[in-house]
Order: C-alpha cells, then sequence, then structure tokens
C-alpha cells in the first residue's frame, strides 16, 4: 500500500477558492521544493508522519463534510498523492488539490478541481511554473495569482490575457498576506474590469496565522 508524508489533518473552514466558507477536511502533505518569499506553511517543508493511504481515508472519514482539500507544501512531490486522489474522488468525495504549478498535473484525476497557482515575480519563484500545465485546466479548476505589489498584479492582467485563462476556468486574484491590501487589488480589479474573483484569505480573517486552520 502507498503511503505519503503528511504534516497535518485538520478540519476547518475552506479559507480560500469557490467553496470558500464551507466546512472542509484538510490534508497537508509535507514537503515543496519550492520557496515563496510570503509561504506561511515553512513548516511543512520536512518533518510530517508517514501514513498508508488506507489511514488517511480513515482520519478524514471522521469528519461530517463532503469536502476535501488536499495541499502542502507542494503534494504533488510525493508521487502517491495521485494514487490519494483517486481513491478520494472513487469514495464521492467532492475533492480539491492546492498546488503550486511547479509540476505536471497531467495525472490528477479529472474528477479532482485543480487550484493551480501561477507564480508572480513577487514570489521569486516565477521561474518554477510549469507552463504546460494550463493545457491540462478543465472548466471547473481554478488558477490563482497570489499578488505582491503593482508590478505583480500587471504581469498577472498579461498573463490573463495571453492565456486567456477567464475564458478557460476559474481565476483568483489573491493579495499576498500584509503585503498588499485587499482594497487596492479591488480597485484594481474594477478599474480594469478583470474577469476575475478577489480572494480574502477568510481562515486568516477568523483566525490569523495560526497553523492547522
Ligand atoms: S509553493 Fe506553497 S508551500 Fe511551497 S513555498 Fe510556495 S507558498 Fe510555500
Amino acid at each position: 500500500m502507498d503511503k505519503l508524508r503528511v504534516t497535518e489533518v485538520f478540519f476547518s473552514l475552506q479559507g480560500e477558492t469557490k467553496t470558500v466558507g464551507l466546512p472542509t477536511v484538510f490534508v497537508r502533505l509535507t514537503g515543496c521544493p519550492l520557496r515563496c518569499q510570503y509561504c506561511d506553511t515553512a513548516y511543512a517543508f520536512q518533518g510530517g508522519t508517514l501514513y498508508a493511504i488506507d489511514d488517511i481515508m480513515q482520519l478524514i472519514a471522521q469528519y461530517k463534510t463532503p469536502y476535501v482539500t488536499v495541499t502542502g507544501g507542494e503534494p504533488l512531490a510525493q508521487k502517491p498523492c495521485l494514487h490519494l486522489l483517486q481513491m478520494l474522488c472513487d469514495a464521492d468525495y467532492d475533492v480539491s488539490l492546492e498546488t503550486s504549478g511547479a509540476i505536471s498535473v497531467a495525472d490528477v484525476d479529472a474528477r479532482v478541481v485543480k487550484v493551480l497557482d501561477i507564480k508572480t515575480p513577487g514570489s521569486c519563484e516565477m521561474h518554477r511554473n510549469h507552463w504546460k500545465n494550463l493545457d491540462y485546466l478543465l472548466p471547473h479548476d481554478q488558477v490563482k495569482f497570489v499578488i505582491c505589489d503593482q508590478n505583480d498584479y500587471d504581469w498577472s492582467k498579461k498573463i490573463l490575457h495571453d492565456y486567456q485563462l477567464a475564458e478557460r476556468c476559474h481565476v483568483l486574484f489573491s493579495p499576498s498576506y500584509e503585503q498588499l491590501a485587499a482594497g487596492q487589488l479591488a480597485d484594481w480589479i474594477l478599474n480594469d474590469q478583470l474577469p476575475v474573483r478577489l480572494q480574502i484569505q477568510l481562515h486568516k480573517m477568523l483566525w490569523g496565522d495560526v497553523k492547522g486552520r
């Protein structure tokens, strides 16, 4: 049986994406090959505990919600993640995957909602974008830009246009926590009439920058 290194499994409200506010089980897998300057989950870079996928399924089953988010770190850095995603879909969960966009999503089960980051210049990891991933976007997927400043906003606007992302899936623009005011980003979006969703991290409004929330 495949095993995965897990930092935490926890139950919270979805803080981001299209299911924001819904009770969700989060499976945070350990490890990430990136080092975004704004990363708020550096505690997931190492350590963790090895679990058989069946045991992870049992941990998830104790919570009464159909929503499961597999996150990290970078969950796809562990190959058996693909198997976990498939098993969750087979068990009829509503599954989303939060991924950095640096590793191929070609083999991710098509039933999974991919929440795919596009790393901006301000992340300091823009060179890690695996642009081929955009070929695998499905209409239910979501691409996310974490925007640090006006340069990031202008860059993201250009990518949005060049790849016609809004016509292909959902697009989230999120201000980098404590680096860009959400109101400023909202003004830019409205001024340019962009077809994107402003996303504010609900869990941080509720609980601040707390682990396991
Ligand atoms: S991809 Fe995510 S987990 Fe990895 S360094 Fe960037 S923000 Fe942190």
